[in-house]
């Protein structure tokens, strides 16, 4: 779990985003209802909003990351914000000044938004305690433990190719155990009702007992996938294994585990097939199922700019009512 923080202002409304645990049904509908209004047609120029304009982003990755990353670039860009990347091997946590002393001079140089990605647990609760009272933090990713904006797209895609997740069947296949994506997607479905959230991996990578309540827990692909109506492979993470001997034979994960089309044939007809990235073709999943007709992987990425968009444009609110009185 993440440190418990306060992610409402006093008005109730959203200030920092740090674990979708926190939030009411209301507030993920209010976001996704944006983040829906956030898309174009395809081949029309990307969504533009100026509501940032005048504020700072900086984003603060202090673990890899492309994709997530370039999303929350474009997306504060894209409200037209300032943004600051801070290059993670020149970071001043390198040169070891302590995260805070870092936050508290970004601060002072007037960041209004604190993007963060880090590979211990706590670290964006820690800063959202400490930052100045108009600052906001946004969770991009937290050990194993959270990854909100992620959840947010995978329930607002789900939702629009399945509509009430009630009727829904998700099954999660893979290193359920260290995955973030898979953690905030618990959540954003709890939340809306999901008819059957299915576990499905190696007994070493499912999740201790009591952690995803209500979900169901195989180790067979083919049990876990059968009548399924959204199948989200996920990536062995390996940089999250205490001891590199544990990680999985990928050949011996591949044979058991991999997403292939045969295998695909078990789940319903109409079934999507969504991976947060990056992926690992040939291991979790393979080509023709990632770029099949059924994978949703693209919009998952396009919907991940839509949220992020409506995300930074809620939070403005806060900023801007602060900064006003
Ligand atoms: N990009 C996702 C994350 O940040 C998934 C992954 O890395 O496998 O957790």
């Amino acid at each position: 779990m993440s440190d418990e923080v306060e992610q409402l202002n006093s008005r109730g409304e959203l200030r920092h985003l740090i674990t979708l645990g926190g939030l009411e049904r209301a507030h993920l509908e209010e976001i996704i209802e944006l983040a829906t209004r956030y898309l174009t047609p395809v081949g029309a120029s990307a969504p533009r909003d100026d509501i940032l304009a005048g504020r700072t982003v900086a984003n603060l990755f202090f673990e890899p990351s492309t994709r997530t990353r370039a999303s929350f670039e474009l997306a504060a860009k894209r409200l037209r914000a300032d943004v600051l990347n801070l290059d993670v091997n020149m970071s001043s946590r390198a040169k070891g000044e302590s995260i805070m002393d870092t936050i508290f001079t970004l601060q002072a140089m007037q960041v209004d938004i604190f993007v963060v990605r880090d590979a211990s647990t706590g670290v964006p609760a820690r800063i959202a305690r400490q930052v100045a009272p108009h600052v906001c933090v946004l969770n991009a990713g937290e050990s194993d433990v959270s990854h909100p904006t992620q959840g947010l797209l995978d329930l607002m895609t789900i939702q629009r190719h399945k509509g009430d997740v009630r009727e829904v069947c998700v099954a999660i296949v893979g290193d359920i155990k260290h995955s973030r994506v898979a953690r905030s997607a618990h959540q954003a479905l709890a939340k809306f009702g999901v008819g059957e959230l299915r576990l499905v991996g190696p007994a070493e990578l499912l999740p201790e007992d009591g952690e995803f309540d209500g979900a169901k827990r195989s180790t067979e692909l083919a049990e876990g996938i059968r009548g399924a109506d959204v199948v989200m492979a996920l990536r062995v993470q390996r940089e999250r294994f205490a001891e590199l001997g544990d990680i999985p034979d990928p050949q011996e994960y591949s044979r058991r585990y991999g997403l292939t089309e045969e295998r695909l044939g078990l789940a319903k007809r109409d079934a999507i097939v969504m991976h947060p990235g990056p992926m690992n073709r040939g291991i979790e999943i393979v080509g023709a199922v990632a770029d099949g007709p059924r994978s949703v992987i693209q919009e998952q990425v396009t919907h991940g700019v839509a949220i992020r968009m409506a995300v930074l444009a809620l939070i403005h609110r806060h900023i801007d009512q602060e900064a006003h009185g």
